[in-house]
């Protein structure tokens, strides 16, 4: 390809919602260009990148036996009512107006229903489905460029499983592909436990780059023994004592106390001896959550032991229910909500709590004597320098960018849409599914924040857009061009991808900086005063390294160099 006739619109500047590295690089190096708030256009250096992504992520999908799709991104909003993802995904997913459709955010519905409709019986099964299609999202804050679009393109795929054993070894299989994928893109990444969220089932893992650019926060044992995402990560903390003696309950005046600290100071007692209360709606009930002291409530935990969606109560209505502010709020005599304490308070006595009473904590509350606790569970948020759960590392707490994630769903969406098999015995059973999605934006976006310095990116060999950036130098002499455009023809015969800035008009300097700016592996310079001595340079991108070559082993070199 020749630069003079290339569509590649470099700027200096950069818009100012540009933020992060990756998205500025992107804008710079013209590989796209923003339509509206979180929809790009893929210009077409940035569209040979993500179409080397997305043969990387389907040889390796082909090769766990995986079968390509295609499935339309309108879906019957019908279908998602049935399975409740209307509600589930609200305002995310995207209504047509004049028909009752919606704009596919995944694609579980479509698959189950192929399989409701065509796959009956054990023999069938399984099944390793995917496509590499378009996704609709309406994220509330499309920020960080790709990284998080309203429109992007993800390899979704899904396994159909007979048996609990074949669901474990479909999620093993892509975890396997993940990973290779992952490496033959150039990626530093790591793995995480994570959450189901809004897809729900059980098992999932998500495959991350460390990025202060990420939206996600996570876990990590400096030994590395574990990795979790906060919304599920936990840690070994003490519990609180049970004492030989509960003493009798007694009120204690607690004016102008509000928090946990004012209160352990004016009580003179240890933080592990107070019951925070916490109250939530988990849909019309009110739920009521004790944590230990300045614990921090984790919501994504509470959301899965709710199973639904949870939000704070308003300060309004929760003096209406309980006749207190939230600062006397506690769990004895409260009616009509349900109890829930994190695992660190179970069966423990000697506490102090809110009295539900303006102004006044009650003390030696014994969970066990002197109320209902519905259930203990483990609902708070680990802290950076927490023990790591195998007693042997302390946590840190890191950012991250999501590159993908794998899930085990189970019958969730076969149970919602009725999709059966036949077993060998002619019996019928919910087929078992799982689902496992990758952003190929993300891919090529945290590629760029991995692999860039202050000239610009610096493409690994596997999705760089070409190979080699071919330059000629010294607008003036036809030799420099006359040979530049043999090399030009003899890489390119070779089969290796290659950019020529045969600009006639640019100075070097300039040509130079778009060559780092755009960050091809290997730049090949032409130019007069080496030309004289029969040579050519090379220079490798990412080290800076130059090396002399004679013009007749030019491209024997690059041949090496790309091995
Ligand atoms: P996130 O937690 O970042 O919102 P998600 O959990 O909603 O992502 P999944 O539903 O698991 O994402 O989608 C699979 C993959 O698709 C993600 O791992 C991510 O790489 C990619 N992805 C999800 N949302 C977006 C988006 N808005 N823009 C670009 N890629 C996305
Ligand atoms: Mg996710």
């Amino acid at each position: 390809m020749k630069l003079s006739s290339y569509f590649i619109p470099t700027v200096k500047e950069v818009p100012n919602d540009a933020v992060i590295v990756s998205h500025q690089l992107m804008i710079r190096s013209g590989l796209i260009r923003p339509l509206s708030s979180g929809i790009y256009c893929w210009l077409p250096l940035g569209y040979r990148v993500m179409l080397k992504v997305m043969e990387i992520v389907r040889e390796e999908m082909n090769a766990i036996g995986g079968q390509e799709f295609h499935f339309p991104g309108l879906n019957p909003v019908e279908l998602w009512e049935q399975t409740g993802r209307v509600q589930a995904f609200g305002d995310t997913l995207f209504h047509i107006k004049n028909r009752p459709l919606v704009l596919a955010p995944t694609h579980e519905e479509v698959v189950a229903w192929i399989a409701k409709n065509h796959i009956s019986s054990y023999r069938d099964l399984p099944q390793i489905w995917y496509q590499i299609q378009t996704k609709f999202r309406n994220e509330p804050r499309p920020r960080s460029g790709v990284l998080r679009g309203r429109q992007f393109i993800m390899k979704d795929s899904y396994t159909l499983d007979a048996s609990w054993e074949g669901l474990d070894k479909g999620y093993d299989l892509h975890a396997e592909a993940y990973r290779k994928i992952f490496t033959r893109c150039g990626l530093k990444f790591f793995v995480v436990g994570a959450s189901s969220g809004a897809m729900g089932g059980s098992a999932s893992q998500e495959f991350m780059i460390e990025s202060d650019a990420g939206e996600d926060t996570v876990a990590m044992a400096e030994d590395g023994s574990y990795a979790a995402n906060l919304e599920v990560a936990s840690s070994l903390v003490p519990p609180a004592k049970r004492y030989e003696v509960s003493q009798p309950m007694r009120e204690v005046h607690t004016p102008n106390v509000k928090t946990i600290d004012q209160l352990a100071e004016f009580l003179n007692v240890d933080h592990n001896q107070l019951a925070k209360s916490v109250v939530y709606w988990g849909g019309e009930r009110p739920i009521l959550v004790l944590m230990m002291g300045n614990d921090e409530l984790n919501e994504a935990k509470l959301m899965s032991v709710v199973g639904a969606e949870v939000r704070p109560i308003e300060a309004e209505r929760l003096q209406d229910l309980t006749g207190a502010e939230g600062g006397s709020i506690g769990p004895v005599g409260l009616k009509g909500f349900t109890i829930l304490a994190d695992n660190r308070l179970e069966g423990a006595n000697e506490l102090i709590s809110g009295a539900n009473k303006n102004d006044y904590h009650l003390m030696h509350i014994d969970l066990r004597r002197d109320c209902t606790v519905d259930g203990y569970h483990d609902l708070r948020t680990v802290q950076a320098g927490e023990t790591s759960t195998n007693g042997k590392s302390r946590l840190k707490i890191v950012h991250g960018i999501e590159l993908g994630h794998i899930f085990k769903l189970g019958t969730k969406y076969s149970d919602a849409l009725n999709v059966k098999f036949l077993d060998v015995n002619g019996k019928e059973y919910p087929i078992i599914m799982g689902s496992y999605g990758i952003g190929i934006e993300r891919i090529v976006a945290c590629h760029i924040e991995q692999s860039h310095d202050g000239d610009g990116i610096i493409w690994d060999k596997s999705i760089a857009p070409f190979q080699v950036h071919l330059i000629a130098v010294g607008s003036k002499s036809s030799k420099v061009f006359e040979m530049a455009e043999n090399l030009y023809d003899l890489i390119q015969d070779d089969g290796i991808e290659v950019l020529f800035d045969d600009r006639k008009d640019i100075s070097p300097g300039f040509k130079f900086k778009d060559a780092d700016l755009l960050g091809m592996p290997y730049q090949v310079i032409v130019g007069e005063r080496n030309l004289a001595q029969g040579k050519i340079e090379i220079k490798e991108r990412r080290t800076g390294e130059r090396i002399l070559v004679e013009v007749e082993k030019v491209l024997e070199k690059i041949q090496q160099l790309l091995a």
